[in-house]
Parts: structure tokens; C-alpha cells; sequence
């Protein structure tokens, strides 16, 4: 190439080219954000229940061990602990892989009628400590038959269950339903009469780590990332997800899949 002599090209070219630096610093900088904010939230979300396991470890060290009940209890505690960060860790490799895009939607075609009642089989137990009720709501009970990555899928409609059993009110109900919807779609609701969520909290919800009860004293506290995986797995389907809640009343969270051809 020509070395350029033109002076009004010169300064065009450096003008640009400083433009792109600036452009690349600034990407940099909010990755490092992005980054920081992350590693931020993942010690704190990991040292409630690091402290917790920690702290039944040192009480049963100062002399609990010597009884024979107590020893068992908070043995049993600090698993519940060691269980939680399992779930925590579980969650931030799969919301990583989502961000990163090192995750592919397997699609294949599964009765989603059979992956409802799966969930189900799961979470009954959990349901029934807080006397939930879980119901399925379809018109037709035979198989309806969904295109999607059906792992994925499940572990949508787990956490939606899952968090409708957690922010349920004891004696509740759970209710999921399918709903045909035009080109060649349907519309899986997860109904709850629980809490429900303040409006202000609505635009937020599916963020990572974010929780409308920030305490993290409940007993009740996951990772924070559910709902932020949920969103991912869905919108790496190109569906949709809605989510209709009054506070006091009860909470929706629905989506949208395709049906097999
Ligand atoms: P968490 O691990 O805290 O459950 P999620 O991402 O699954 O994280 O949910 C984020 C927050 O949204 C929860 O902390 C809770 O405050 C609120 N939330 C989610 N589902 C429901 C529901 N069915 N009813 C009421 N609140 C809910």
C-alpha cells in the first residue's frame, strides 16, 4: 500500500483509529465490571453457607460432640449446609456455560406431559413438608409432543416448581398447565397462591443473584441464579418468558416451546 501524504486522510485515519481504542478500552472496562461484580456476588453468596457448615464444625468441636442428640443434629445441619453449596457451585457452572455460550441446546422431540409428572415425582416430597398440593391442569392427559433440548427443559420447569414450593404459602397450591397457542406453539404455566412479588421487584427477577428477600437469613435461600438460568435456557430456544405476580396473592411464571412437527 502507498504511504498516504494526504493530511486531511492522515488525521481521518487517526481519528479512527483512536475511536476504536477508546471503544475497546471501554469493553474492556465493563467486562472487568462484569467481572468484579461477579466474583463479588459468588464469595458472598458462598459464605453464608461456608459459616454455617463452619460454625456446627466448631460448636460440635467445643464439646457438643459429647452428646449423643445434639452431636447427630447439628451433624445433620452442617450437611444441609455442605448440601446448599453443592447446589450453589451446581448452578454457577451452569449459568457460566450459559453466559459463555459453552452450552448447545440438544434439540430433540419428548413428551412434555411425561416431564411434568418427572418434576413432579422429584419435588413431591419437598411439596408435601409445606403441605403444597402439586396439580397438572391439561385438557387432553395424553402426550403432547414438544421440540427442545428436553434437559434443559426439565430443569426449567423444576426450578419454577421448586421456587413455587419455596415462596409457597404451607397447605398451598401448585398448578401447571399446558395451553395450545397459534403457529404451531404452546404456553406452560406454573401458577402459585404464594407470596407473591412486589411490582418493583417484577422488572429485576430473572437477573443473576438477584432475590427480593436480600437477607439471605431465610431458610428458604437458593443460589440466586434460577431464575437467571431459566431465562437463559428459554431464550436459547427463542421462546419466551412471561412472569404475572401480585403481591399477597400468588405469582405465574410461564413459556412458550414448539411443537414437534
Ligand atoms: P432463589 O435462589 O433466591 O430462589 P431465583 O432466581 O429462583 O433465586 O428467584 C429470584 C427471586 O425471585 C427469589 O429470591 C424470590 O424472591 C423471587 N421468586 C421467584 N419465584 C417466586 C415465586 N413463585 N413466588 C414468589 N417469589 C418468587
Amino acid at each position: 500500500q502507498p504511504i498516504t501524504t494526504d493530511m486531511a486522510t492522515l488525521t481521518q485515519e487517526v481519528k479512527k483509529f483512536a475511536r476504536d481504542k477508546k471503544l475497546e478500552i471501554e469493553t474492556l472496562k465493563i467486562r472487568e465490571e462484569y467481572r468484579r461484580e461477579f466474583l463479588g456476588n459468588v464469595s458472598h453468596e458462598l459464605k453464608t453457607p461456608l459459616f454455617t457448615v463452619q460454625g456446627y464444625l466448631l460448636t460440635l468441636l467445643d464439646g457438643a460432640m459429647d452428646d449423643k442428640n445434639i452431636r447427630k443434629k447439628y451433624l445433620q445441619r452442617a450437611e444441609k449446609g455442605v448440601e446448599r453449596l453443592i447446589y450453589i457451585v451446581k448452578d454457577l457452572d451452569m449459568i457460566t456455560k450459559l453466559e459463555t455460550g459453552d452450552i448447545n441446546i440438544e434439540r430433540s422431540e419428548f413428551n412434555v406431559v411425561e416431564l411434568i409428572q418427572n418434576v413432579f415425582d422429584l419435588l413431591e416430597m419437598r411439596a408435601a413438608k409445606k403441605d403444597i398440593t402439586l396439580t397438572f391442569d391439561v385438557k387432553y392427559k395424553h402426550a403432547i409432543k414438544v421440540s427442545g433440548d428436553q434437559e434443559k427443559i426439565q430443569q426449567v420447569i423444576t426450578n419454577l416448581v421448586m421456587n413455587s414450593i419455596k415462596y409457597g404459602k404451607q397447605g398451598g397450591t401448585t398448578e401447571v398447565s399446558i395451553e395450545d397457542l397459534v403457529n404451531n406453539k404452546v404456553i406452560i404455566r406454573v401458577t402459585d397462591n404464594g407470596e407473591g412479588i412486589e411490582n418493583s421487584h417484577i422488572p429485576r427477577l430473572f437477573e443473576r443473584f438477584y432475590r427480593v428477600d436480600k437477607s439471605g437469613a431465610r431458610s428458604e435461600g437458593g443460589s440466586g441464579l434460577g431464575l437467571a438460568i431459566v431465562k437463559h435456557i428459554i431464550e436459547s430456544h427463542e421462546e419466551k418468558i412471561y412472569v404475572e405476580s401480585q403481591f399477597g396473592v400468588g405469582s405465574e411464571f410461564s413459556f412458550t416451546l414448539e411443537k414437534a412437527k
